[in-house]
């Protein structure tokens, strides 16, 4: 059985569906079964609300102030589980909560939903993953028309109502593609992280 709650360095991570709305060509989840503490992320059936929220009250959290949401699959797929355990996190455990997403939850739940998130969400990261709208299809493959556009729509409305917001690329990307996320992030406002590929 997956594990929902799991350790990957030092940060401890809520794994809550293996829905997806893109299928990234460097995604983890084409590699390998588990990440961290766990072998398998891999969830048989996706958890209901009620078995999130019992990992997250059950969980021994010492030593961490931070609960992330990302695993094999996107958070936002499961919007009500995410804002329900996002809540008890905060309020049960008093955890600062994180948000690491494709930035597609608006599409994928037919309306905005950054004044949900804003409530229980503390910081968010986007996969920015390309700096324009043709390599961005090419690398996530999303299933949602005019993805680009919608996903940097997103990181403009969570720019505006949530503390801390930035977006995230990998090293693997060609220099002029890393310079023209770099121009992105000035235009916009949304600091850039640059991670390591491994
Ligand atoms: S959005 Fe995340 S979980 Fe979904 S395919 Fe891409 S890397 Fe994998």
């Amino acid at each position: 059985m997956a594990e929902i709650l799991y350790k990957y360095k030092d940060s401890v991570y809520a794994n809550i569906t293996n829905k997806c709305n893109c299928r990234c060509t460097f995604c983890i989840r084409f590699l390998k079964d588990g990440i961290g503490d766990t072998d398998t992320l891999w969830h048989q059936e996706n958890p209901s609300k009620e078995e999130v929220l019992a990992a997250i009250r059950n969980y021994d959290f010492t030593g961490h102030d931070e609960l992330v949401f990302c695993g094999y699959g996107e958070p936002t797929c499961a919007l009500d589980i995410l804002l329900a355990a996002a809540k008890v996190a905060k309020e049960e455990k008093g955890l600062k909560t994180r948000l690491n997403t494709n930035g597609l939850g608006c599409e994928e739940n037919h309306g905005n939903i950054v004044p949900q998130l804003a409530e229980v969400i503390d910081s968010v990261s986007i996969s920015l993953n390309a700096p324009n709208a043709q390599a961005y299809e090419k690398v996530t493959r999303p299933l949602v028309p005019s993805a680009f556009d919608k996903m940097v729509e997103f990181a403009k409305l969570c720019r505006d109502a949530i503390k801390e917001v930035k977006w995230s690329i990998v090293d693997v990307l060609p220099e002029n593609q890393i310079e023209e996320c770099r121009q992105l992030s000035e235009d916009t406002g949304i600091p850039l992280r640059i991670r390591h590929f491994s």
